[in-house]
């Protein structure tokens, strides 16, 4: 054994027992006994400067939260590999029942300077991945304008990728499921919503929904259990 301090990770672990568990803690075993029933599903980019919980407000059992490179969805080609976001997607829809799904990209993306300027060679899963933006890049030096549009592209870009999954668009259809389409701007604080009737990109503060995708807004309380 060495006297070494523990390190800072071990360090924050305890401090969630000791601080953070204590006053959550009801919640936490309710969630245990009666299971999470998370209404959205969150699709965001892996980035670290992305907070979900914090942008939304959420805390435990409150979103279903699925993170990549990116925030991408991968098209629906009928492979069923070892595909962890569609996995996440149909578990989200099928077993959670969820009746939102929100796509969250944001500004400063390294994922998609990198679908520009390319990656190191040896990043051959990263290289393929970064594909699923291929028809969001604008054919011009990525600017920062360029780069902000491309994210925002990217994202509408995904919803429509997962309207083409059946089992998304059937719910859409019938109104048990909304689609939103998110662009966090990390040095604002803002998220900017996209709304169809805009036909752009909105920000939460002046913005009279959650974002529409293309398709009809979430309304609160409404029945979404067909
Ligand atoms: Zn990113």
């Amino acid at each position: 054994m060495t006297t070494q301090e523990p390190d800072d990770l071990l360090l924050r672990l305890r401090r969630f027992r000791s601080d953070y568990f204590p006053r959550h803690q009801q919640r936490f075993q309710d969630l245990v006994a009666e299971g999470q029933h998370p209404k959205t599903l969150f699709i965001g980019c892996s980035d670290s400067r992305l907070m979900p919980y914090l942008l939304t407000g959420t805390g435990p059992g409150e979103l279903f939260i699925i993170r990549n490179v990116g925030a991408f969805v991968p098209p629906c080609d009928g492979s069923h590999g070892l595909h962890g976001t569609v996995a996440a997607i149909e578990f989200a829809l099928l077993e959670l029942k969820v009746e939102r799904i929100v796509v969250c990209g944001h500004s400063h993306c390294g994922a998609i300077r990198a679908a520009y300027e390319g990656v190191a060679d040896e990043a051959l899963a990263l290289k393929s991945w970064l594909r699923l933006a291929d028809e969001a890049l604008l054919p011009v030096r990525p600017s920062p304008a360029a780069l902000r549009r491309s994210e925002q592209r990217a994202v509408v870009l995904q919803l429509e990728r997962l309207m083409d999954y059946p089992m998304v668009r059937s719910r859409v259809e019938r109104n048990a499921l909304t689609l939103h389409g998110w662009h966090y701007v990390i040095e604002e604080g803002e998220v900017h919503v996209f709304d169809v009737q805009a036909g752009d990109f909105v920000p939460a503060s002046l913005a009279s929904n959650a974002g529409t995708g293309p398709y009809a807004p979430y309304v609160e309380g409404a029945d979404h259990t067909q």
